[in-house]
């Protein structure tokens, strides 16, 4: 929940803000009632991570106005743990193309393009009815609504179960989905581990994972074979409390969730997925680990990994065959969802902890056959809605399905 400039005494016809609820965030709230105007900074706290995130409602909308929108970029400085204070966040985090809205705060679109005007980018919404209106970053996604995704979930299909990986340091339930169906006993099936929003306003990597769960309990025979011969577990939201309370996440103190993968980790997400993760590699079934992200403003859809010179066979080649497939998929997704099939590197030129990030981490503790990778999906196109993350979701899933499906049947 962010800081809100509230108006002064509110009168009939005047808008006002608010983002004192799950996933809320916003700073600097100025509004010109005459003008239908709302001028305003993301929120958080940039000890919890950059602020680059925002999400209000605005009540006191009447029908089929236009409701003017103008953002600057945050003016907190940030540090990186450990560092001095350094200038604010380049406000192109977090500036997308088109933002995001919604009438029920359930059902989410793009605006028109916004217009940069000098430190400002301008995005104009026209109503359609009385009442509120919803505006973000991206497409929200919350703890709450992956708690009532997952429930309903294992309610519509017996091969899902509902489960927590933890509790957070705040206390908070972290999700988590497990998937399984048929006798086959659990040493006879590959483990895949799927896990999204490390960094919480990297909202879209939550709705990738949304989109890998409904794949996964859906009518296909490619599914179907994945659940009868593999173990799944996906955590849509890692970081719940900074998620929650609209926080960035990202380089937040003491430690960035994606920089805590070290044998004695500050965050209980990363203590618990660690050993669930260890305990897959010990019983030699630590065949999938996705690490899901949305990478930087001008970037397309692509992986991260490894340096092949770090590494050895099989893993090489088993994690250029799953990179071949899924990018195969991925790249046909209508409308297009923009994918570099050229992976980036996360060795020691990408960051001094490379070593401590997630998917790296596993490579180092899994098995010779491990495919450890993470993945970028593109948030500034016009196709990085809910629809377009879970179709990238999807036929992520389903390159799972077909690449462990080439590989020798566990026993
Ligand atoms: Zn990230």
């Amino acid at each position: 929940m962010g800081m809100v400039g509230l108006p002064a005494a509110s009168m009939e016809g005047d808008l006002s803000v608010s983002s004192d609820f799950e996933g809320g965030s916003v700073a600097s709230v100025e509004i010109d009632n005459a003008t239908r105007t709302i001028r305003f900074m993301p929120g958080g706290d940039p000890a919890r991570g950059w602020p680059c995130w925002w999400y209000f409602r605005v009540d006191g909308v009447e029908a089929k106005e236009q409701i003017t929108f103008l953002l600057k970029g945050s003016d907190a400085t940030v540090t990186v743990p450990g560092g001095p204070p350094a200038k604010p966040l380049a406000a192109s985090w977090a500036m997308p193309e088109a933002a995001t809205y919604s009438e029920d705060g359930v059902s989410w679109r793009h605006t028109e393009k916004g217009l940069r005007e000098g430190d400002w980018m301008r995005y104009q919404v026209a109503s359609s009815a009385d009442g509120s209106l919803w505006i973000a970053w991206g497409p929200p996604y919350t703890p709450g609504m992956a708690a009532r995704f997952l429930k309903e979930l294992a309610v519509t299909s017996p091969a899902a179960e509902a489960t927590e990986l933890c509790r957070s340091r705040e206390g908070r339930a972290v999700p988590m989905l497990a998937v399984r169906e048929g006798d086959r006993p659990s040493s006879g099936r590959f483990g895949v581990w799927i896990q999204a929003r490390q960094h919480a306003w990297e909202s879209g990597s939550s709705w990738v994972a949304q989109g890998f769960a409904e794949w996964l309990v859906g009518p296909s025979p490619e599914a179907d074979w994945l659940r009868q011969n593999a173990e799944v577990f996906l955590v849509p939201i890692m970081d719940v409390d900074n998620t929650a309370t609209g926080n960035g996440g990202k380089d937040a103190r003491p430690q960035d969730h994606n920089r805590d993968w070290t044998p004695a980790p500050h965050w209980n997400e990363v203590i618990a997925a660690q050993q669930r993760v260890l305990g897959l590699a010990k019983e030699g079934r630590l065949d999938i680990f996705l690490d899901l992200h949305n990478p930087a403003p001008g970037d397309p859809t692509f992986f991260f990994i490894l340096p092949d010179k770090l590494l050895q066979e099989p893993m090489v080649g088993l994690r250029r065959r799953f990179i071949d497939l899924a990018y195969d998929r991925i790249s046909k997704i209508k409308p297009l969802i923009p994918m570099s099939n050229k992976p980036k590197e996360t060795g020691a030129s990408y960051h001094p902890l490379w070593k401590q990030i997630s998917s790296n981490w596993v490579c180092f503790n899994g098995n010779p056959h491990t495919v450890s990778l993470c993945l970028e999906t593109v948030w500034n196109a016009p196709s990085s809605t809910p629809e377009g993350y879970r179709s990238v979701g999807a036929n992520l899933a389903a390159a799972v399905s077909a690449f462990l499906s080439e590989r020798p049947q566990r026993r």
